[in-house]
């Protein structure tokens, strides 16, 4: 078969690199770096940590990052070989010796007969007879290529930055305070009238809330990422406070039209939340991005009436970050609609963090595999964190075209959580020894259910047909 040419051997590309060449399918491995550099990345090492070196918790039964990092061994990962054999100590996590574990990916892929590296920019669409490609240029994508993606998804479909709000999860809301209501009970085209959660605030309130944003310490900007020009049309919400004292009640906090049923009236000012899943377990603050530190964010946005005990799925950010709108722009498969030709994989597709970049590579990786080997490509359940952060960038778990549209206009970045994998049928009210389960035990037991379903259902995927012909063929 004709080989798939790979762009970028970050995380992602490394990890789709192996994963095609372990399926017997010859690649070639395009690297920039070192004929030319990122603002970023510091060796010409493939799979180069640029800032942490921790993959983050290796907790499968208990945390959603753990879960990953199995899921992906138990798929061939290189990026988890790799990892686990230069593994630092750090408690619970997974941190790595960055040099030892970039220069045993470079061996690896370098070594390998079916890859052949070539060093040098891409700068422009990859040429019309490459027809299996994968783009992980990563969130410091070249600007010659930027540029040209740009021009082939539509400008206002690729971002430069993250303007990442709060998510929080729906049971950590207090509906006693909080009410669902659009502005003017307004229904829109596939809305209830009463789509959004309400927090509503007194002018006491609201005063001590701008001190509080005004006075928060905060993350400030790397020199090259404020001079990137893309940054006005999100403005982070400490910055409306230092604008005016009223500038975020005429802007995210406007509370026209929000009838608050415990007065029958309009608050002074309002934080509304509005649904970020399908699921409906996770609301992220509307209009709420930040450069708040992250312990901040947590202290000052539990003042808000109705947040009192918010349990946040991530917190605010802005980062210079290249990322493509995949609900609207990818198939199932991470191909791009208008070039199928073009598949995208890692941190350009939406997903956050080096262990969901490599993970969108490892399914990019396999998916491109099986189309050179002309097998029909079928993607990971979504009970899997796999199949979860898939569903998330593609979109493949709305079920109406409303749905869809609505994803893709708040499209942004995410980690894997378990906010991501469908609901269980039946939560857990009883432990294993059949005692009755107190609350956050009980929030306890159903990560492990959901684990355990997880790893469970990978390897029923793992078994079946494409992933075995993937095998045999290696
Ligand atoms: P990358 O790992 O960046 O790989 C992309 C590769 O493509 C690079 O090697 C680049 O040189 C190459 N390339 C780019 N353009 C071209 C081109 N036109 N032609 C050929 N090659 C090209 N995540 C965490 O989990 N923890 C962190 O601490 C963390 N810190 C971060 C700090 C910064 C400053 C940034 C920007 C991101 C950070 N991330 C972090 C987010 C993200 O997980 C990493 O950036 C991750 O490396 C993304 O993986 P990737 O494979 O998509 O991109």
């Amino acid at each position: 078969s004709p080989a798939v040419h790979v762009v970028g051997a970050g995380l992602a590309g490394s990890e789709a690199a192996h994963q095609i060449a372990r399926a017997g399918v010859p690649v070639v491995l395009h690297e920039m770096r070192p004929v030319r550099g990122t603002e970023a990345h510091k060796t010409d090492g493939f799979a180069e940590l640029v800032c942490s070196n921790s993959f983050r918790s290796d907790d499968w039964e208990n945390n959603a990052v753990g879960l990953l990092h199995e899921e992906m061994r138990r798929a061939g990962s290189l990026i988890m070989a790799a990892g686990d054999e230069h593994k630092l100590p750090a408690g619970g996590a997974l941190a790595v010796d960055r040099d030892a574990f970039s220069a045993e990916v470079t061996a690896r892929l370098s070594e390998n007969p079916l890859v052949t590296v070539v060093r040098g920019e891409i700068d422009g669409l990859p040429p019309a007879d490459w027809t299996n490609v994968i783009i992980a240029t990563g969130p410091l994508t070249s600007p010659a290529l930027s540029t040209a993606l740009a021009r082939l998804t539509g400008e206002e479909s690729l971002a430069f930055f993250d303007a990442i709000a709060p998510v929080i999860h729906r049971d950590s809301i207090d509906t006693t305070i909080a009410w669902f209501q659009s502005r003017y009970d307004k229904a829109g085209p596939g809305g209830t009238g009463a789509d959004y959660l309400n927090c509503p605030m007194t002018k006491p309130e609201y005063e001590a809330f701008v001190d509080a944003l005004l006075a928060g310490e905060k993350t400030s900007f790397k020199e090259w990422e404020a001079s990137t020009p893309y940054f006005d049309g999100c403005l982070p919400v400490e910055v409306m406070a230092e604008r005016g004292r009223d500038t975020l009640r005429y802007g995210p906090m406007k509370p026209v039209g929000l009838d608050d049923p415990r007065t029958g009236r309009w608050p002074y000012a309002v934080v509304q939340l509005r649904q970020d899943n399908a699921l409906g377990t996770l609301w992220n603050m509307v209009g709420f991005q930040t450069k708040l530190k992250h312990a901040e964010q947590v202290r000052v946005f539990r003042t808000i009436p109705g947040l009192q005990n918010a349990e946040f799925a991530r917190l605010g950010g802005l980062h210079r970050n290249t990322y493509l709108n995949s609900p609207k722009l990818l198939d199932r498969s991470l191909r791009l609609k208008a070039e199928p030709r073009l598949r995208f994989a890692g941190q350009i597709t939406g997903v956050e963090g080096y262990v969901e970049s490599a993970a969108m590579g490892l399914l990019a990786g396999r998916f491109a595999a099986a189309d050179a080997l002309g097998y029909q490509t079928d993607a990971p359940p979504a009970t899997t964190a796999l199949g979860a952060l898939l569903n998330h960038i593609t979109g493949g778990h709305l079920v109406s075209e409303e749905e869809e549209r609505s994803s893709a206009r708040s499209f942004q970045p995410m980690n894997v959580n378990y906010g991501l994998l469908p609901d269980l049928a039946q939560a857990p009210t009883h432990d294993r020894n059949g005692a009755r389960l107190k609350g956050p035990e009980r929030g306890r037991e159903k990560k492990r259910a959901m684990s355990r379903r997880a790893i469970a259902d990978l390897t029923r995927w793992l078994d079946s047909a494409t992933s075995n012909a993937i095998r045999q063929s290696a």
